[in-house]
């Protein structure tokens, strides 16, 4: 049987061609590299130039600047002549949604190109010209494909699923094999941790099965912002680094992009130097690492400090010692040691003293677990921290996998050149408003033109139209269009109340 990773009990990387990005090197053996992505007009030379400068003095290496047009996609010469002056290692992408056209410019100004595959379907011989621009120049490309914007054919077939994303990843990686171009890395984006990690996996799995090493780039989408979009971030990236997956990361945060360079750098330092140890390995007819299983017992995950000491009993601590808690957790849990009719929690100390960092290795550890259905209750300590702000990461944690849903979900976008008013204070001004309706999941999207379809599986979705004009839906459908800005909040919470699933504050 082909798989996804060599095996669940040690821990290898995966092994992968390397490619270049400008200066950079990325997959075989090179180290994981940390990128991030501009929220300034591309077209505004002096501040993009500054931001990257900011970016690249957080240790930022490869900066991905929107290209909605050609402007923008022409203008990465200029920029990238000031940046590789003066930053000779930082690479520059375009990142390009819809128009080949487009992506057809940024192959003559750009280290690397962006493309959503959703967009070359049905339009002869783009991609083909597309190649041969890249290869004329020794530019990178990037099939990244996105939850929300799957190509027509891919949804009909087969929904918006991770097999979906999978099938529509490996359809133009095909193409560029049969055209010899191999400077090539790959993302599969979801907001939805879960979905995002089963697509990759599903993704690994296929190119395993037809020979193929390209590097992958990770990131889970409108992480949000705060301890909160640390956590889901770190839950999804960390789910597929914990098993040697993953050549580049994006740490998306609907805060200054250069914030996102140490969060992501945790993550990548959290898996350097992995001893590698072989644990037992485990019957893996109970392990489903593709869709997800519920638990035996029904009940909600819970937290350790959440239990009698009679129902603790109730309960197996497995505690993991090792580097490698989760292949250590999987060799315990699936092997024979464990009593098989208790609910397990899950036991793991940490000593780390900057609340972030913890909170995002806590995140990578715990995370994957929940995803797939190998526990049913956290305990995590940390001296260094109260009671009460352990708790807040655990039950992050369990919100990001899906399992236990404790507080409203924000799926905002990090931004970008497109973004239409000031995200930042608008989700926190949103959050004021909303952030006791526990298990609601509200989209804060800067742009109509990607919002919409990238909001995901959001109730609503509060959505830049015009500027100082915002767009409200109620999940995928528009229910009022350019409402100015000061009005916004409150239509959103008109709607929310017309649908009976407002309740007052405490
Ligand atoms: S939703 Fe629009 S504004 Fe937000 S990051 Fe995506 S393209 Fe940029």
């Amino acid at each position: 049987m082909t798989r996804y990773c060599k095996s669940i009990t040690s821990y290898a990387r995966r092994a992968t061609r390397e490619v270049s990005v400008g200066a950079h090197r990325m997959g075989a053996q090179n180290p994981v590299v940390v990128q991030t992505m501009t929220n300034t007009l591309t077209t505004d030379t002096d501040a993009s130039v500054a931001q990257i400068g900011r970016i690249a003095a957080a240790g930022g290496r490869i900066v991905r600047l929107t290209t909605p047009n050609e402007k923008d996609a022409l203008n990465l010469g200029p920029i990238g002549e000031r940046v590789h002056k003066e930053w000779p290692d930082v690479a520059l992408v375009a990142d390009v949604h819809f128009l080949p056209a487009v992506a057809a410019v940024a192959a003559t100004t750009a280290d690397k190109v962006r493309i959503n595959p959703g967009n070359y379907n049905d339009r002869g011989g783009r991609f083909e010209e597309l190649i041969e621009l890249c290869r004329e120049r020794g530019v990178a490309l990037r099939i990244g494909v996105n939850h929300g914007s799957l190509a027509k054919k891919i949804f009909d077939l087969y929904g918006d699923t991770p097999e979906g994303m999978a099938a529509s990843a490996m359809e133009f990686l095909r193409r560029c094999r049969e055209l010899d171009f191999h400077n090539v890395v790959v993302s599969l984006k979801s907001s939805n941790v879960r979905v995002m990690v089963y697509a990759y996996r599903l993704l690994v799995r296929a190119m395993n099965e037809e020979g193929m090493d390209y590097p992958v780039h990770l990131g889970v989408t409108e992480a949000g912002n705060h301890i909160e979009g640390r956590v889901k971030s770190a839950v999804g990236i960390g789910a597929l680094l914990a098993d040697g997956i993953g050549d580049t990361i994006r740490v998306s945060l609907t805060e200054a992009p250069e914030n996102e360079i140490p969060a992501a750098q945790s993550l990548v330092v959290h898996y350097e130097g992995r001893s590698g140890v072989e644990f037992p390995t485990v019957d893996e007819s109970r392990f489903s690492p593709y869709e997800y299983q519920p638990r035996p017992w029904g009940k909600t995950p819970t937290l350790w400090s959440e239990l009698s000491e009679e129902n603790r009993s109730e309960y197996n601590v497995v505690e993991a010692t090792s580097d490698m808690p989760v292949q250590e957790w999987r060799s315990r849990l699936l092997g024979s040691e464990v009593t098989p009719n208790k609910p397990i929690i899950l036991r793991r100390r940490y000593t780390t003293a900057n609340f972030e960092q913890f909170a995002i290795e806590a995140a990578a550890d715990f995370g994957v677990m929940f995803i797939d259905s190998l526990a049913d209750g956290v305990d995590i300590i940390n001296p260094n921290f109260s009671q009460e702000q352990i708790d807040e990461v655990a039950l992050l944690i369990l919100q990001a996998a899906r399992v236990r849903i404790s507080r409203t979900e924000y799926i905002a976008c990090p931004s970008c050149g497109r973004t239409l008013y000031d995200i930042e204070s608008t989700l926190a001004a949103i959050k004021a408003r909303t952030s006791h309706l526990v298990g609601l999941k509200i989209g804060v999207m800067g742009c109509i033109v990607n919002g919409p379809g990238e909001m995901a599986d959001a109730d609503y979705g509060y959505v830049g139209g015009l500027p100082g004009r915002i767009s409200l839906y109620r999940g995928k459908n528009l229910v009022e269009r350019n409402v100015p800005q000061e009005e916004a909040i409150e239509h959103l919470i008109e709607i929310i109340k017309a649908d009976g699933r407002w309740t007052e504050p405490k």
